[in-house]
């Protein structure tokens, strides 16, 4: 199943924000597998187009702090929104921010940011019915227990598998992050904790950003499994992915896979950071048939998030997968 509702977004435009995290990339994916000859006039058998789900202050503190929780409530959301989308340098500057040209204060986002995030508790929930969910949206995996960063405020993966725990419905999960990027709030927020296990595959350098982070800042926490990739590396990914899912397996064991399938380690990727990772669009489809594999063998449910991914054509990433995985399970 693919879990997409048009009112679940976070809509940039109208706050003034400028991050390239584009909504083609939902909606020129729903086009294309709408239009894909095996998927056409199936809509019922692939597509879940709306869901009612929001994550609520409850919600919020069974991961993050109940100080920080808050924050999202109160007079202090802007300022949670100004950290997390990193809207403003250190000289007071703004980054990628046109606040004369929003058409909402930023405070306003708070139900928006629940409602975005709560498709990934759906999206699992899905999954754990059918056996495959892929959400368009989710995979804010910088979100740390009192703190956002990396235009992540909350991290949406934490929330559903607290969430599933307390319904009873999972008791122990997995988180394979294949973004660019670092998953270190997830790292961080299930430290220690053996029901939760996280694997993080990722560019070597360049997250944190600037690398000059002091060591014990939490997001040098390691993931349970980290593999980072250098630069030059490329060829390595897909054996040293392999390995590490095999190591998952070995060592542990789950109800339920939460899958992290950002587009940005791809070579096409907008945004200037992704720059440290470039996976071809067959290594990246690879990548992902691999997993989804994987898992299937393993006979694990998994729940598929969006993640990062910037620019006009990071949509082709996930419709490649999109398109191979759909037509395996109608
Ligand atoms: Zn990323």
């Amino acid at each position: 199943m693919v879990l997409y509702d048009r009112s679940a977004l976070l809509d940039f435009p109208r706050f003034g924000i400028k991050i390239p995290a584009l909504d083609s990339r939902k909606t020129r994916t729903m086009d294309t597998l709408h239009g894909f000859p095996d998927l056409a006039g199936r809509e019922s058998e692939w597509l879940v187009d709306r869901f009612d789900d929001s994550i609520t202050l409850e919600d919020l503190i069974r991961v993050h702090s109940s100080d920080y929780s808050r924050g999202f409530f109160d007079e202090r959301a802007e300022d949670r929104f100004k950290t997390a989308f990193e809207l403003v340098n250190s000289d007071g500057s703004f980054n990628r921010w046109e606040p004369e040209n929003a058409r909402s204060p930023l405070g306003e986002m708070t139900p928006l940011l629940m409602k975005m995030q709560a498709g990934t508790y759906r999206a699992s929930k899905i999954a754990l019915k059918g056996g495959f969910c892929h959400y368009l949206g989710g995979g804010a995996h910088h979100g740390h227990r009192d703190f956002g960063h990396g235009f992540c405020p909350v991290n949406d993966s934490a929330l559903a598998v607290r969430r599933l725990q307390a319904d009873g419905v999972v008791q122990r999960v997995w988180i394979i992050d294949l973004d660019a990027h670092k998953g270190d709030g997830t790292a961080a927020i299930f430290s220690g904790d053996d029901s939760v296990k996280t694997l993080s595959i990722h560019m070597a350098r360049g997250w944190p950003l600037d690398g000059s982070l002091p060591p014990s800042h939490p997001s040098w926490t390691p993931s349970d499994f980290d593999i980072p990739i250098d630069s030059g590396e490329e060829s390595q990914y897909l054996d040293r992915l392999y390995s590490a899912l095999k190591d998952l397996k070995s060592t542990s064991t789950a109800d339920m896979a939460i899958v992290l399938a950002g587009a940005d380690p791809w070579e096409h990727d907008a945004l200037p950071s992704t720059s440290l990772l470039n996976l071809t669009l067959d290594q990246i489809t690879e990548r992902d048939r691999m997993t989804y594999l994987f898992l299937e063998e393993t006979g694990l449910p998994s729940a598929w998030l969006t993640a990062g991914g910037y620019g006009e054509e990071s949509w082709q990433v996930h419709t490649r997968f999109l398109s191979w995985v759909l037509p395996r399970r109608c």
